[in-house]
């Protein structure tokens, strides 16, 4: 069956034709500065990368060009749009409703709406290019795999906070957790990758990208991570704060003058590493890059953003009484040793020995402790839009 997998941005959209018998990619691209102007990048399986500027005002154009990219005589992949039989679309909240992914339905699309006010920005564009596949390739069914639904198993005392529990009767504030299709699919795969059941381990995984969280998912469950209500929550990330006492806000509020948004802009968009270093870049390249050379706020970032992990992975451990592996992927934790590295001397009271040489090699599923460390550490590449894939293969 080929599925076309959708991720849907606010002026952005991600897309993946896959073949989910073989699980090989037949064509990937991306629409960049929708409502701008608009731009597509197509890359057909075994081809070159294409690049073209197209007039994209709305997600729907957007949604034409790559099924035009997609049916082209020339780069195409598929000869109609019929055989593009089922689309699995990234839903950022499906807030407490959704404990696992769904075929969309009209009442799917309104509990998804009404989850709107607790991702305000993603889950109107998720909707959005939901409704507008609908409209332009009918004859696929839809399937919804919310970010959210791996944390539900998350107990009580894990996801609520120290709040008036009116709070959370009334507006279910409380801790969702984000990633989870990454979490859940580099959980699983681990323990493939060992031939241990999945119900038999206890992982911790460091999702370590721009955006960044870990979860503790003992014998198959989630039952911690660090990213909240919002993906504000946690770690410290490219450019959002990660966990500060809260009274920073309003303190921030009174003495530079701001309102309490202005101030949440900061929080999301202008800290983490990117503060840190006193603006130089959310980028662990350029960090790195400007650390080499004698930028010691490039330095502290860095330090801080492991020590900020390694933190979590102990208390995780606590939270499950044990682990036995860690593993790290996205951006940072596929392809940075040095944080590896970093992260893992502060976690060596766990009996954690890293081997140095296997930690080098990179883009490769790998164990990077040495055979007699207590704990397992891996890198597994994340793989997102497959596990979108599987999930909606599954369903269909
Ligand atoms: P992500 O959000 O998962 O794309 O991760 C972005 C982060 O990963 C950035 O801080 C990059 O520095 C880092 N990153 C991504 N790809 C590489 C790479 N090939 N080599 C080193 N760092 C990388």
């Amino acid at each position: 069956m080929k599925i076309l997998v959708i991720n849907c941005g606010s002026s952005s959209l991600k897309f993946q034709l896959i073949d989910s018998e073989s699980e090989e990619v037949l064509a990937k691209g991306l629409c960049e500065r929708i409502g701008i102007d608009g731009a597509l990048t197509y890359t057909p399986a075994g081809g070159e990368k294409e690049q073209y500027e197209k007039a994209m005002p709305t997600h729907s154009e957007a949604i034409t060009y790559v099924i035009e990219a997609l049916t082209n005589e020339k780069t195409g992949v598929i000869k109609s749009l019929d055989e593009i039989q089922a689309i699995g679309h990234r839903v950022v909240h499906g807030g407490e409703r959704f404990t696992s992914s769904v075929v969309i339905t009209d009442e799917v699309k309104a509990e998804i709406e009404a989850c709107n006010d607790l991702a305000p920005l993603h889950n109107p564009a998720n909707l959005i290019g939901i409704n507008a596949c609908e409209k332009l390739i009918p004859s696929a069914k839809a399937v919804a795999v919310f970010d959210t639904a791996f944390h539900q198993t998350m107990p009580p005392k894990a996801y609520l906070y120290g709040l008036p529990y009116e709070y959370y009767e009334k507006y279910r504030i409380r801790k969702y957790g984000f990633h989870g299709t990454s979490h859940s699919y580099v959980s699983k795969r681990c323990a493939e990758l060992l031939n241990v059941p999945y119900d038999s381990v206890k992982t911790i995984v460091c999702h370590l990208g721009n955006g960044a969280s870990i979860s503790a998912v003992d014998r198959g469950k989630c039952v911690d991570t660090t990213m909240g209500l919002t993906p504000l929550e946690g770690l410290i990330m490219g450019t959002r704060c990660g966990d500060i006492d809260p009274s920073v806000i309003e303190f921030i509020c009174n003495k530079e003058g701001i309102s309490p948004s202005e101030a949440m802009t900061v929080l999301n968009k202008k800290s983490g590493v990117l503060g840190l270093s006193k603006g130089l870049s959310s980028d662990f390249r350029d960090l790195q890059g400007a650390a080499d050379s004698g930028n010691e706020f490039a330095a502290g970032a860095i330090e801080s953003f492991c020590y900020s992990v390694a933190k979590h992975v102990g208390s995780f451990a606590a939270a499950m009484n044990g682990v036995d592996n860690i593993v790290f992927t996205a951006g940072i934790g596929e392809n940075n040793c040095i944080v590896r590295e970093k992260v893992l001397e502060y976690l060596t009271f766990l009996g954690i020995t890293i081997d140095k040489e296997a930690n080098a090699v990179r883009g490769e599923e790998i164990t990077i402790s040495t055979p007699d460390s207590l704990v397992r550490v891996m890198v597994i590449p994340t793989n997102e839009e497959l596990a979108i894939a599987r999930e909606t293969a599954a369903l269909v």
